[in-house]
């Protein structure tokens, strides 16, 4: 996370304040049939709870899968309706797309994809909208990053109060499959608890 875009923005949530031993693991994309799937059964599993920042026509493309990660007691939240880059659309567009979104993810969360927001989109959004960022980005998404990379990045730099991004997507598979059980196992002996962002 480069500093500079932390002070660019410092109305954004990057973390969360807590003197606790809580971590909340985020999960991009979604939902996806078998990504999705994985990551509910290994949540489940350890009794972490999560927050899903889901595209629209995913969620129209699987609303069963919406349904369980809602029914297994997560949270979720509005990533766009079709995963704009805040960066190259006009705040009209950016709007529309993510009220089409919000008829489909009932959530007051926003996560902007790419992370990339203009200050003018934040301002019409701050309002409604609690924009959730990120702390740790584990880079699951990174197709040339090896598994164990991936995991090494989430081990070195989640600490109390991170946020930590994943994708359950296609793509990130392969890594988050081997990265988010051993987070999850790693951080649960050393005492910590994996709550979904609620505000
Ligand atoms: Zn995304």
């Amino acid at each position: 996370m480069p500093w500079w875009l932390k002070m660019f923005y410092p109305l954004l949530t990057w973390q969360i304040k807590t003197d606790e031993k809580v971590i909340y693991l985020t999960f991009d994309d979604g939902p996806h049939e078998t990504a999705t799937s994985f990551v509910l059964n290994i949540l489940k599993k350890h009794n972490a709870k999560a927050t899903f920042f889901c595209i629209g026509k995913n969620v129209q493309l699987h609303p069963e899968i919406y349904e369980r990660i809602i029914n297994e007691g997560h949270s979720v939240g509005n990533h766009t309706f079709n995963h704009l880059n805040g960066w190259k659309v006009n705040d009209e567009n950016y709007l529309s797309d993510i009220k089409n979104a919000s008829a489909v993810i009932q959530s007051k969360l926003f996560r902007p994809p790419y992370g990339r927001i203009k200050k003018s989109q934040v301002k019409i959004l701050q309002p409604n909208y609690n924009i959730i960022m990120w702390s740790v980005l584990s880079g699951d998404f990174d197709v040339n990053l090896s598994p164990q990379k991936c995991l090494n990045n989430v081990i070195k730099n989640t600490a109390k109060g991170s946020i930590v991004v994943f994708h359950d997507s296609a793509k990130a598979m392969e890594r988050l499959a081997f990265a988010l059980p051993k987070t999850l196992e790693y951080f649960s002996e050393k005492g910590y608890v994996f709550k979904s962002i609620t505000m």
